[in-house]
C-alpha cells in the first residue's frame, strides 16, 4: 500500500458516506443533532479535492495529515475534530512509502489513540470508539493468524460493522447522544456507523 492507494481509501470512503449520507444524518437526528451525514460527506468531499491537489510524490504521511486537516476545518462538530485527529495521528506514524500489514496496523493503533485521547470515550460508551477499537484489535489479530493486508483490512471491516451493531443497547456517555441519558438505548451510534464504512472503505481499497 502507497500513498496513491491511501488516496484511493479516502476517494472511497467519501463515496460510501456520500451514498449513506441521509441515514447517517438520521441516525444523528435521533440521538443527536441531525448533521452527521451531510458534514461527514461534505468533510471527505473536500478532503478529496485536497488531495486531488497534492504533488504525485506526496508521502503516505503527507496524504494522512493533509486528510485529517481538511477534516478538522470542513466537517465540523465532534466527528471532524476526531476524526481529522485520527487521520493525523495515523499519517504521522506512517514513516514509509511502502506500507506493508505491520505498517498499517500502527497506524489504525495510532487513529484509535488519537480519538481516545481527544474525546476520552471507552469502548461501551456508544461512540465510534466502539466500531474503531474492535476494528483495530481485529486486524492486529488477523495479522497475527498471518493473514496478510487486504486480509486484515476484511477482518478490521467486519469487526467494525459488528462493533457499530454492538452500539445499540448501549447507553450514550460521551457526545450529544449522552444528554439523552436511557433514552440514547435502541439507537445505533451515527459515528460508529460512519466508522464502519470507512473501514469498508478500507477493505475495498486493498482487497
Ligand atoms: P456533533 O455531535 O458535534 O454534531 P457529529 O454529529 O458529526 O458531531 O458526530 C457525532 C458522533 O461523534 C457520535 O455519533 C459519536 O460517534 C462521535 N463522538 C461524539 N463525542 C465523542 C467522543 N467524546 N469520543 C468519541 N466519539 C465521539
Ligand atoms: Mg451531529
Ligand atoms: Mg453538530
Amino acid at each position: 500500500m502507497n500513498a496513491a492507494d491511501l488516496t484511493a481509501w479516502i476517494r472511497r470512503a467519501a463515496e460510501l458516506v456520500a451514498a449513506d449520507a441521509e441515514r447517517l444524518t438520521e441516525l444523528d437526528a435521533a440521538i443527536g443533532d441531525g448533521d452527521h451525514g451531510h458534514n461527514l460527506a461534505r468533510g471527505l468531499a473536500a478532503a478529496v479535492d485536497v488531495l486531488d491537489e497534492l504533488p504525485a510524490d506526496a508521502s503516505p504521511q503527507q496524504v494522512l495529515t493533509t486528510a485529517g486537516r481538511t477534516l478538522v476545518s470542513k466537517t465540523g462538530g465532534a466527528s471532524g475534530a476526531l476524526y481529522g485527529m485520527a487521520l493525523r495521528r495515523a499519517g504521522k506514524a506512517l514513516k514509509v512509502d511502502e506500507i506493508d500489514a505491520r505498517w498499517l496496523g500502527a497506524a489504525l493503533r495510532e487513529a484509535l489513540a488519537g480519538v481516545q485521547d481527544l474525546g476520552k470515550a471507552e469502548e461501551g460508551d456508544k461512540t465510534m470508539v466502539d466500531a474503531l477499537a474492535r476494528a483495530v484489535a481485529a486486524f492486529d489479530a488477523a495479522r497475527h493468524e498471518g493473514a496478510d493486508l487486504a486480509g486484515a483490512a476484511r477482518a478490521a471491516a467486519a469487526a467494525a460493522e459488528e462493533g457499530a451493531q454492538a452500539t445499540v443497547p448501549m447507553q450514550a456517555r460521551k457526545g450529544r447522544a449522552s444528554y439523552l441519558g436511557p433514552r440514547s438505548v435502541g439507537h445505533l451510534d451515527p459515528g460508529a456507523a460512519s466508522t464502519a464504512l470507512i473501514l469498508r472503505a478500507l477493505a475495498d481499497v486493498t482487497g
